[in-house]
């Protein structure tokens, strides 16, 4: 093995039991899983499919499934597991999902779809406001990462308001349970209870999966770690590498208490720590290490690199944020020249998403391309997902998941109670819940009311996908939005008029687009039927997913979250002031340690140049306000750093300007 240090060798090497690799950025923790899992193939003669490493997005999983493959002869890695701890989850829940009572075919809830049945549960009970939404959303992914289950947390609800909660919570899990759904949370909570359940599946999983390793440790939350424990047993076959300091998910549950944890755990545990940074200049580690250095401790990390001192930092200072945004652009485009870089060289990373847009309409205005992660794609947009599931369903009676989607949206006061009645029908009777919804036997199931809605439901649908058939076809479309009254539905769930107003754009925009694969304005395209043109906007909306993975010479635009574990030769960070970075809202809850971390992850990235991005004045809030420096750029090694812009200076700096305009004055003096 070249080119490993000794330390990382060791990490690779040791199979001896369990193994923690304790280090700060860029000292190649990943690299070592990477390494490891080669080393399990082809020298321990582990056969690959019996290895599975866990890593925290989708695209850190591809991009270590092509190392690892990379490393090993021929097609060794064949059927390796690499995947997000959710993944792997899913992939359980898949495999098992008779005895955990689902039918095939389940889905998956996001964050949004969670968020909207809550909401409709909380309607009933008359109060709500967003925050007051968002704050029972919490509660309960907290409950569920801790493995609490509603009996439980209605049993230990203290006040009538957390008793409440526990409530939607109970009404929460039943509704997912009758859409046949699970929601995020659930992907690695319903895996942990059914190994509790049901040991000869967990005996089953332990077979298949003889070694785990885990990337990024630190951001684990309580319910991850008991997976991790309950896979691994007793047999600590487990690597895990962690940096205590990237810890930046506490607000979703993560706990780098879990590193400690593991000491207890596996008394054997061999702690490895790595020393040596291969990722940025000298200049941008001492950086990271001053301003890391001021939160609290518990393992001593000395980070020290071979690389050559670098570029100093440089913090540009804009007059406003529509300059700073400006600024990135004309700045790549000439370091591009300058440094002979390629577009994929550069990232830029912010705090929040909405700093994206007007970075994008001056990369845009550029010309300069640029990906965007997470981004809303336009099939992403909720109000197409919803009309599209109208569509499919049209199409495809029994899409189940599609009939979930819209049943309710708009409200059609069909509940939970009656959905789960009409899945267990449906499930006993093999048959889809847009059918079961025409079935005589359902009625002596559920109440008059209920069964007349779907009834009236079921005949509505029908009718449109007779129409669907025939030349009248988009004037069914039609039709069956404003039948659905989709804009009012629109304006009563959004911020604004303006908003409602954008969105019924979209929506006609698709419905433009599908009038024109019916009827083309150009004839040498062929028309097409109505179900001909669904399947190719599902298809298109596949592959619109699929082409954003694709690798292309594209400027990085991306979270500073998101951007944990990956590295790029040029990074600008935005908007590095008080109230972006550290966050508003954790220096109101006395959390700024996490943004610090948050800040150490977005520096940490930077291979050669960082350069930090902060406007004078900024909208915020709806106001254009006075901002102030981040104090994270107080705690920067001043040496290194070099101020620019806007009514800015160095304290240096600005003593030797002093210094200067006083010669020149005296100077002035002089020629008298
Ligand atoms: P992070 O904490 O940001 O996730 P990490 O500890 O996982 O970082 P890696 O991403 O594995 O670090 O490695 C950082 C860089 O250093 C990579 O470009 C990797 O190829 C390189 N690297 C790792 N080990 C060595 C080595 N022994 N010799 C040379 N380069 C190395
Ligand atoms: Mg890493």
């Amino acid at each position: 093995m070249t080119n490993l240090n000794p330390r990382q060798k060791q990490a690779v090497e040791y199979v001896g039991g369990p193994c923690l690799v304790l280090a700060g950025a860029g000292s190649g923790k990943t690299s070592v899983i990477t390494r490891k899992i080669a080393y399990l193939i082809e020298q321990c003669d582990m056969p690959a499919r019996h290895i599975a490493a866990l890593t925290f997005t989708n695209k850190a999983a591809r991009e270590m499934k092509e190392r690892a493959s990379a490393l090993v002869k021929g097609d060794a890695s064949r059927g390796l597991t690499v995947s997000t701890f959710h993944n792997l989850g899913l992939n359980i829940i898949r495999q098992e999902y008779k005895t955990l009572g689902f039918k095939p075919g389940f889905s998956i809830f996001d964050a949004e779809d969670a968020r909207g049945l809550i909401k409709e549960l909380m309607l009933k009970d008359g109060d709500l406001d967003n925050d007051h939404l968002n704050m029972v959303q919490g509660i309960i992914s907290n409950w569920k990462n801790d493995q609490v289950m509603p009996g439980h947390a209605l049993s230990k609800a203290e006040s009538e308001g957390e008793q409440k909660i526990a409530l939607v919570y109970e009404r929460y899990n039943q509704a997912l349970r009758a859409y046949n759904a699970v929601d995020f949370d659930d992907l690695i909570l319903t895996p942990v209870q059914l190994f509790i359940e049901h040991p000869e599946v967990l005996e089953k999983w332990r077979k298949k999966i003889r070694y785990l390793l885990v990337d990024e440790y630190q951001d684990t939350n309580n319910a991850q770690y008991l997976l991790v424990r309950q896979i691994v047993g007793d047999r600590g076959a487990l690597t895990v590498v962690g940096d205590d300091d990237q810890s930046i998910y506490a607000w979703r549950g993560a706990r780098p208490e879990n590193m400690n944890e593991l000491t207890v755990d596996y008394p054997t545990l061999q702690v490895i720590k790595l020393e040596q940074n291969y990722r940025s200049t000298q200049r941008i580690l001492k950086a990271a290490n001053t301003v890391i250095a001021n939160n609290p401790h518990t393992f001593d990390k000395a980070l020290w690199s071979d690389k050559a001192i670098g570029d100093p930092i440089r913090v540009i200072k804009n007059r406003n944020e529509e300059v700073e945004a400006e600024r990135v652009a004309t700045e790549i485009i000439t370091q591009r020249l300058n440094r002979q870089a390629r577009y994929q060289d550069f990232a830029i990373l912010y705090r929040s998403n909405h700093q994206a847009r007007l970075m994008e309409m001056k990369l845009q205005h550029h010309q300069i391309p640029y990906s965007l992660a997470g981004g809303t794609s336009f099939f992403a947009r909720a109000e197409i997902k919803d009309v599209m599931s109208y569509l499919k369903l049209v199409v495809n009676p029994d899409d189940d998941n599609a009939f979930l989607r819209i049943i309710n949206t708009p409200r059609r006061q069909i509940g939970p109670s009656t959905l789960e009645v009409l899945g267990r029908y449906a499930t006993e009777r093999g048959v889809s819940l847009f059918s079961a919804c025409q079935e005589m036997g359902l009625q002596s199931q559920i109440s008059e009311a209920a069964y007349i809605r779907l009834e009236r439901f079921g005949k509505w649908m029908m009718n449109l996908s007779l129409m669907a058939e025939t030349e009248d076809a988009m004037r069914g479309l039609r039709e069956m939005v404003s039948d659905i009254d989709y804009e009012g539905w629109l304006h009563q769930n959004a911020s604004s008029a303006k908003v409602a107003e954008r969105r019924m754009e979209n929506v006609n925009y698709l419905l433009d687009s599908i009038g024109r694969m019916l009827n083309p304005d150009d004839p040498s395209r062929e028309p097409l039927s109505l179900k001909d043109a669904i399947t190719k906007l599902i298809l298109m909306d596949l592959m619109e997913r699929q082409e954003e993975e694709d690798v292309q010479d594209q400027v990085q635009m991306l979270t500073l979250h998101a951007s944990k574990g990956l590295e790029f030769p040029h990074v600008f960070i935005l908007g590095v002031e008080e109230d972006i970075l550290p966050h508003r809202n954790s220096i109101e809850d006395d959390n700024v340690e996490e943004e610090r971390r948050l800040a150490y992850v977005g520096i940490t990235r930077a291979q050669r140049s960082l350069t930090l991005m902060l406007a004078a004045k900024r909208k915020q809030y709806g106001e254009i306000i006075d901002t102030s420096d981040s104090r994270f750029l107080e705690e920067l090694p001043p040496e290194d750093v070099e101020w620019e812009g806007f009514g800015t200076a160095s304290p240096e700096a600005n003593q030797a300007k002093g210094k200067a305009t006083l010669d020149s004055l005296l100077g002035m003096f002089d020629d008298d």
